[in-house]
């Protein structure tokens, strides 16, 4: 995807130098074939079994990118009414579409109900207490899963694992069985899956089988109990390669680990919901030298890219590998490379070799398609840039950069 020719980095068929200079930096610049391999990468792994793969919009919920996903027949996991809103917008079929969070207010329940989406990831007893009540208002009947979390520990950054003891999301595995039951003698209440999303940034597929293993117990235990699951939902959550060393898992050995226990169920189906494994390595952050300095033994390469635009490593400690757009110096240097916002924890890269860059020359920062754009804000007043799609040599502005009369737009 990414490549230099004669010392010039490209995506596909696109001079990066050529778009920084004409759409002006910050900028996110993604590559539909990507993408699209991405997703069906998860499509052919699963191809074998009855399935649905639920894009996690959350990752990167651009329009753009959403109508991609959609011509490839994708499903989506949502979680607001503003999400639902997207997708069904993009093209997305309801039938696919499942909607998980812990604070779904009863205007997005309805919204929901009235799409008519496939099913609603309860995560806990009031909720799905709301979603009855709002179902009985609308004189219909919501189809539902819990999000049972699984006590399992992927060992993840402690801001993405969602799948252990205290976490706020889902509800407790020895709990589920009564609220299983409770829910089951609501009226306007159809129990139809089970759900159990354990974290993000996964690289090992283990935790994915402990989770089925206990799951599966449970699934046996309520149809004993003539609850019928229908759809099993193993959530998302598979790493990308961010440094050198990380060895992301195929979507194959995903769908070996989880089928290894659920290969025993006839007429089920199962629900996956990738978010960062479909758009995160498929786009690139491109920004520009501001100024350079030396404080003390620090140096600092200080950009235009800053937190607002990639909170990653600010939030998650979370490395990003840095490319020059030009290579110019074999030379390199330690630095931090650093925004302009006026917070210590603004850097996209700390002690990193880099080789030896000028003012005003780019840099270009991989692996920012998830949660880049889905995550900027325009703290300190700083409009965010616009975002390109790159199919060969052909670009598409899929959002343009906001003007900083924009920031104001809402103002009075
Ligand atoms: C965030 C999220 C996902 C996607 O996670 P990735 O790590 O991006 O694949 C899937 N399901 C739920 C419920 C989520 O909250």
């Amino acid at each position: 995807m990414l490549k230099y020719i004669k010392n010039e980095l490209f995506m596909e068929k696109v001079s990066l130098l050529k778009l920084a200079k004409k759409y002006d930096t910050p900028l996110y610049v993604y590559s539909k074939g990507k993408i699209e391999s991405n997703f069906n990468l998860y499509k052919k792994s699963f191809k074998s079994i009855d399935s649905i793969i639920c894009y996690a919009v959350k990752a990167n919920s651009n329009h753009g990118i959403l109508k991609i996903l959609a011509n490839l027949g994708a499903g989506a996991d949502v979680v607001s009414g503003g999400e639902l809103y997207r997708v069904l917008k993009a093209g997305i079929s309801s039938q696919k579409i499942v909607y998980s969070g812990v604070g779904k207010t009863s205007s997005e329940i309805e919204f929901a109900l009235k799409s008519n989406i496939l099913m609603f990831n309860v995560e806990s007893f009031e909720e799905v207490q709301q979603i009855n009540k709002t179902a009985q208002k609308l004189k219909t009947k919501a189809r539902i899963s819990f999000r049972v979390n699984p006590n399992v520990d992927p060992h993840t950054h402690k801001h993405i694992t969602t799948g252990k003891f205290g976490s706020k999301f889902g509800i407790m595995y020895e709990d589920a069985f009564e609220l299983y039951m409770k829910a089951n003698k609501m009226k306007n209440i159809e129990i139809v899956g089970i759900d159990s999303h354990i974290g993000s940034q996964l690289l090992d597929i283990t935790p994915y089988k402990l989770a089925a293993e206990k799951i599966s117990k449970l699934i046996d235990k309520l149809e004993e109990n003539k609850i019928n699951i229908k759809y099993i939902d193993i959530g998302g959550g598979l790493g990308i390669k961010y440094t050198d060393t990380d060895k992301p898992q195929h979507p194959l050995n995903l769908r070996k680990a989880v089928m290894s226990i659920y290969s025993k169920y006839k007429n089920k189906t199962i629900i996956v919901e990738p978010g960062r494994s479909i758009v995160g390595d498929a786009g690139i952050l491109l920004g520009q030298v501001i100024y350079r300095k030396t404080t003390g033994s620090k140096n600092f390469i200080i950009t235009n890219v800053a937190m607002n635009d990639l909170i990653r490593p600010a939030l998650y400690d979370s490395y990003h590998n840095i490319l020059p757009v030009k290579k110019t110096s074999k030379n390199r240097q330690i630095a931090d490379i650093v925004g302009p916002i006026c917070e210590t924890g603004d850097y996209i890269a700390k002690d990193r070799s880099f080789p030896i860059i000028e003012k005003e020359e780019y840099i270009a920062i991989e692996s920012a398609g998830a949660y880049g754009r889905a995550m900027a804000s325009q703290y300190n007043s700083r409009p965010r840039g616009a975002e390109l799609l790159v199919d060969g040599s052909k670009v598409t502005v899929i959002r343009k950069a906001e003007t900083i009369q924009d920031l104001m737009s809402k103002e009075i």
